[in-house]
């Protein structure tokens, strides 16, 4: 089936401009009504529900920011009483408050619609097995595709994270067609496949990835689909939107994104937006959320949009590679890196591995970054001089790239660590 919903997915753009006009009214109307919260918030900037007519009036609106969900922590924010809440989620928070998401049954039931579409436009369907490997419990990336997974038919293999072997040979005996999980988890699952000879694009129905919950480029893809011989498709979506929603479709070239439950805006730094296709940080507006609607909520993401109609057929919009968060971003000598420019270089030489990671310090008054990088076997092999010119070869690619030094060390193939969900890929000792 190449669409879910053909007439929804398929509306012209100034159709789902039109919806997004009206769910917006009765969203605004509905937070003064029913949320202390947006009622406090909106009062104290003068707005009242008759100044947001249409989609432009959007920009009168305060922003919303995580902190607002940590200051009101555990429901403060929610929109409706508890006796509606069917879920809660609970995301854990490096930063110590967690964040509490409540879903009703409508909540739950547009997440799995939204990821059944995406799911069927990663050419997902009946027949095929999803295996997710994404953590379940309070997480929402297990549960979160484990609905959308049987909204459409498929059959689904909530296996969680960890216990890595299990993965692959489970993947072998149950016919796995779809793996579910983040990209560095699913490399990790690749390598631990060939140390058990199993060799997962010959001895593996696997066909599909649908990886997320960390920034990747789209070198890493690249590598990921060579060595397993599958497609790999970005997916999006984060625990104060419900969890992951939305995934690329078979053009791969942009994250489709649900406009008749979900509104868009990049904004630049002083938080004005910006024109399409430039880069900029994600809001997000829940046009269909009962329990804890969101309005101009900062995704923190820094992606670009683009709406026009893809190759698929599809006319929502598109959010483009995310390339980083705001708060991944580390600045080395007053000079912003993100780790998915690192990542981009790496993926490109042959001789590097899958994995690496990076050290920041200051020795003295400077910031020093060390990128410890994992390389192949056969390169290792090589004699020593020839390692010394990877080394100095791969810190003159880091340095046109990020305009910084980076200090490059070599190491052997399995001593950086793995991880079943999101990978750590920076230790910054400078905040100890
Ligand atoms: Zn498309």
């Amino acid at each position: 089936m190449e669409f879910w919903n053909p007439n929804i997915e398929r509306l012209p753009e100034e159709e789902l401009k039109q919806l997004q006009e009206r769910k917006l009214r009765r969203l605004v109307e509905n937070a003064f009504e029913y949320s202390s919260f947006y009622k406090e918030r909106f009062g104290s900037a003068g707005i009242s529900p008759h100044d947001i007519r249409s989609l432009e009036d959007l920009q009168k609106l305060p922003f919303t920011y995580k902190t607002d969900l940590r200051d009101t922590y555990p429901t403060g924010m929610f929109s409706v009483p508890q006796s509606q809440i069917v879920r809660f989620h609970v995301s854990s928070g490096t930063t110590g408050v967690p964040t509490v998401v409540g879903y009703t049954v409508n909540d739950i039931d547009v997440w799995s619609t939204c990821l059944a579409r995406s799911l069927t436009a990663c050419r997902l369907g009946r027949g095929d097995v999803v295996q997710v490997a994404y953590g379940y419990g309070l997480f929402t990336g297990g549960l979160g595709l484990h609905y959308g997974v049987e909204k459409i038919g498929a059959t689904v293999l909530p296996i969680g994270a960890g216990s890595t072997s299990r993965q692959v040979s489970l993947m072998k005996d149950l016919g796995t067609t779809a793996m579910a999980c983040t990209p560095s988890y699913l490399l990790h699952i690749g390598e631990v496949a060939e140390s058990m000879k199993v060799d997962i694009a010959s001895q593996t129905k696997l066909r599909v990835g649908i990886l997320g919950a960390e920034p990747w480029s789209l070198e890493s893809r690249k590598r990921i689909e060579q060595n397993l011989g599958i497609r790999a498709y970005d997916i999006y979506g984060t625990s104060e939107m419900s969890g992951p929603l939305f995934t690329e479709c078979s053009a791969q070239n942009g994250i489709h994104a649900w406009a008749d439950h979900f509104l868009l805006e990049i904004i630049d730094d002083h938080g004005r937006p910006v024109k399409q296709g430039k880069k900029g940080e994600l809001v997000v507006t829940t046009l269909s959320k009962e329990a804890l609607p969101l309005i101009r909520y900062r995704m923190g993401d820094i992606t670009s949009l683009v709406w026009e109609e893809c190759e698929c057929g599809r006319t929502h919009p598109k959010i483009m590679r995310v390339q980083g968060r705001v708060d991944d971003m580390i600045v080395i000598r007053g000079i912003n890196v993100f780790p998915s420019q690192i990542e981009s270089v790496l993926m490109q030489i042959p001789e590097v591995g899958d994995h690496f990671q990076i050290v920041v310090d200051r020795v003295g008054p400077l910031d020093v970054m060390t990128v410890k990088v994992e390389v192949t076997e056969s390169a290792l092999s090589d004699r020593i001089g020839a390692l010394m010119q990877l080394e100095e070869r791969i810190a003159k690619q880091l340095r046109e790239v990020l305009m910084v030094n980076a200090k490059v060390e070599l190491v052997e193939r399995g001593t950086l660590p793995r991880s079943s969900g999101k990978s750590q890929k920076v230790i910054d000792l400078r905040e100890v």
